[in-house]
């Protein structure tokens, strides 16, 4: 079992509240602790304040201006600010009135439940409120040593303010933190549902916002499942295009359209591959069964032999026209380029056309200017052998055909023009497409061509990062140009 769930979902979960658990935790256990701090900073002021009233009345020492003493009404002309001061060449009060004194201010700490308790120098307790806590009141030690000081303290759920080291022996201020601390843990209880509530939110509100912003996702995976189990046509809905997963999903339709492309393509063409060797191969089995049924004449045997060669020779063409297209669909369409008289080639290739061209009295013009270029020879010779082949193939007996070989700017041009038939503007557009042809009669007859020859054509010449176009007008002839890079 897997300590972290898998899900994306759970995961973000999982970290974002342990985060905000931690932020909320730390950020009440600090105002926790500085409620204490300030409570606590109260309590010893309203320890440490009387300390400075009562220690003239315990020590033989001056006494300081006190508030709430009960003093002499003022004199003739004395201020209102002068009520509680005592003038200081006054006379020191005497013990009884002393003592009168530290019994009032007794009474008013014990009031606010404070206690206190003073030993003498000799160590002994020389006065002692009477809500002074049973135990350990013992004296507090190391009070000669450091000089006057104030000891704060804490002991057995008590603060005490412990004053030590002056002339008049020692002093301990103290009150019950019961309540205080019985207020801070219902401050705590408190904090600690505030956290669990804040944390709780938190977990609600980034469910929703996860769960949100993984909507897409959701979308992105459904559909790409769709698409898995065979339904190429589906398509990611994009939402919000901008953004990241938006833009995901948008690659991802991308990826499917040329997926789905490919794949029509890839079925169109096995399937228009065997249609095309079913032609042949239905034709050898007739001639075949037809000479096999009973005896016949030397010519008859003839006619259905040269039938036969006939359709096993487009069977070849056909094989080997598909075994190039399929090197160029897999990427293996190797060009072997070397420099070369693109003129003598086509010299070339006219000679060895020309036989063809006598046969239907087409004459061949050629206007070539001298270039030379990088190019790949055995596939530009196809190129040439196609053009030239389909331009007397089609062409009607007697016509002629042109070709020119020029440079333009930077690209070389070479046109193969006759005044054959034509073609119909409707046809041109797919004229490049594997299996076309224009005269589907032809086709099943079984004798035409294969109808990949200028689909194979336009491979090699975009392969020379070349492009080749077509302009025909039915009647008049038909117009091919190959523009090379130089
Ligand atoms: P095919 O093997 O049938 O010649 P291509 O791909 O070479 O296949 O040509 C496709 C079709 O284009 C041909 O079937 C033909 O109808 C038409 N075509 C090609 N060249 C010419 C031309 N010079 N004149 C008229 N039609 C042409």
């Amino acid at each position: 079992m897997k300590i972290f769930p898998q899900s994306i979902r759970w995961r973000v979960q999982l970290w974002y509240v342990l985060l905000l658990a931690v932020i909320v935790t730390s950020l009440l256990v600090a105002f926790h602790r500085n409620q204490r701090e300030i409570k606590y900073q109260a309590v010893d002021r309203e320890l440490t304040d009387p300390i400075t009233r009562i220690l003239p009345h315990v020590e033989n020492r001056p006494q300081p201006p006190l508030r709430n003493r009960r003093l002499p009404p003022p004199g003739p002309g004395m201020g209102p600010e002068d009520d509680f001061e005592r003038p200081p060449n006054r006379p020191q009060p005497g013990r009884a009135e002393r003592e009168e004194v530290l019994e009032e201010i007794t009474s008013e700490l014990v009031a606010r439940g404070i206690f206190l308790i003073h030993w003498n120098r000799r160590g002994e307790v020389s006065f002692a409120s009477e809500n002074v806590p049973e135990g350990n009141r013992g004296r507090p030690g190391g009070d000669s040593e450091g000089g006057e000081k104030i000891i704060k303290r804490t002991v057995k759920g008590f603060r005490e303010m412990v004053h030590t080291g002056g002339p008049g022996g020692s002093l301990i201020l103290g009150k019950s933190i019961v309540p205080l601390e019985k207020e801070l843990s219902s401050l705590a209880v408190r904090l600690a549902l505030v956290g669990v509530a804040i944390v709780a939110g938190g977990f609600l509100v980034g469910w929703f916002l996860i769960g949100w912003s993984l909507k897409p996702i959701g979308k992105i995976s459904g559909a790409a499942h769709r698409i898995a189990a065979g339904d190429l046509s589906e398509r990611i809905e994009v939402g919000n295009p901008g953004s990241e997963l938006g833009q995901l999903a948008g690659v991802l339709n991308e990826t499917f359209e040329r997926l789905e492309r490919s794949f029509e393509h890839q079925v169109r063409f096995t399937a228009d591959a065997s249609h095309e060797m079913r032609t042949p191969i239905s034709v050898i089995l007739a001639k075949s069964q037809f000479a096999l049924n009973r005896e016949r004449s030397p010519e008859k045997y003839r006619e259905c032999l040269r039938t036969c060669l006939e359709s096993a020779q487009h069977m070849r063409a056909l094989t080997e026209a598909l075994l190039e297209l399929s090197k160029v669909d897999a990427g293996k369409f190797v060009l072997r380029t070397s420099e070369g008289n693109l003129a003598g080639l086509v010299r070339e290739v006219v000679h060895m056309i020309e036989p063809l061209a006598e046969e239907k009295r087409v004459t061949i013009d050629s206007s070539l200017e001298e270039l030379t270029a990088g190019y790949d020879d055995q596939k530009i010779r196809q190129v040439l052998l196609n053009l030239l082949g389909n331009a007397v193939k089609y062409q009607r007996e007697g016509g002629s055909i042109q070709i020119t070989l020029t440079s333009d700017g930077g690209e070389i041009v070479l046109m193969v023009a006759d005044n054959g038939p034509g073609i119909a503007p409707e046809n041109l557009p797919h004229l490049f497409e594997r299996f076309y042809r224009v005269d589907r009669a032809r086709k099943r007859e079984g004798r035409g061509g294969t109808g990949l020859g200028l689909a194979i054509t336009k491979a090699i010449v975009e392969g020379h990062r070349g492009r080749i176009s077509v302009s025909s007008e039915l009647g008049k002839g038909t117009v091919f140009e190959v523009r090379l890079p130089k």
